[in-house]
């Protein structure tokens, strides 16, 4: 994830720490951070590919501060403005402060850029605490309309070991995606890479499609609800566990789309599958 912070006074320096523009492929332009964790990484995952590579800030998360800079870039940048993301240094939906910057971020995103969607980028691990599981529904069901971007990387256990090496079970998470798509709209979002030098194993393949296909039909019904896209993303940016994480070729990524594309449009469900190589 990226972060800022080098020049400036204290102040600017905490505010660019916390809320950052950047340019996002899957966005498809300029996205303004969120980052609730300025200080220290906290998710209960532990991806090969993680890109928060370790350091040390005395910065800590503030809401004024928070909403402060979110003005200022909003009112800076508002025209360019695709998106207001939750994401940084972690889980966001697990920050104490998650719920007060969701409610925060809504009212700026509606007074100043209100073309602009809310987005939650996320590992799903937050739906297991029911608290969160229904602040995150009714902010996706009605007005914010926040998005949920989720991260769904593996169909096995096994694989879940290598790509996200939690406690927390495959099983548990991949249930609480489906309850909880059962109800809003979700975007799934899977990195394929290598890790330990090979790639996801063709069982591997099979599941996550089962996986995925399960969610686009377990919501075929008219309501906005269910799998509304996936996206397949690849490593491309540095880590600091490489290289037990690595790319794949482009036409690896073009081929899992296209095979998990045949099996939705076989069953009649149209649903978006882009690559993010
Ligand atoms: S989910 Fe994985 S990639 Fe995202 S912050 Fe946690 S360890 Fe890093």
């Amino acid at each position: 994830m990226t972060r800022r912070g080098a020049g400036g006074n204290h102040r600017e320096r905490e505010e660019g720490a916390l809320v950052y523009p950047a340019y996002s492929r899957r966005s498809r332009g300029l996205s303004v951070g969120i980052n609730l964790f300025p200080d220290r990484k906290v998710c209960p995952f532990d991806c090969p590919y993680c890109e928060v590579f370790p350091f040390k800030t005395e910065i800590r998360f503030s809401p004024e501060s928070m909403k402060r800079a979110l003005r200022q870039i909003l009112v800076r940048e508002a025209a360019a403005v695709r998106d207001i993301c939750f994401s940084g240094n972690g889980e966001p939906t697990l920050s104490p402060w998650f719920p007060e910057a969701l409610e925060a971020a809504a009212r700026i995103r509606d007074e100043l850029v209100p073309q602009a969607d809310l987005v939650a980028i996320t590992s799903g691990t937050g739906l297991l605490d029911q608290g969160i599981f229904s602040l995150l529904r009714e902010a996706a069901g009605s007005p914010p309309a926040l998005k949920l971007w989720l991260k769904l990387d593996a169909g096995t256990e096994g694989w879940y070991r290598k790509i996200n090496r939690s406690k927390i079970p495959h099983r548990a998470i991949l249930g609480k995606i489906r309850e909880f798509a059962g109800e809003v709209p979700v975007i799934i979002q899977t990195m394929v890479c290598k890790v330990g030098g090979l790639p996801p194993p063709a069982e591997e393949a099979e599941a996550w499609e089962t996986a995925v296909l399960g969610l686009a039909l377990d919501n075929a019904g008219p309501e906005p609800r269910g799998l509304t896209g996936v996206q397949i993303y690849g490593k491309a940016r540095p880590a600091p566990r490489d290289p037990l994480a690595e790319a794949l070729d482009e036409p690896f990524l073009v081929s899992r789309a296209a095979s998990l594309k045949k099996k939705l449009e076989r069953s009649g469900r149209n649903i978006p599958v882009d690559i993010f190589p």
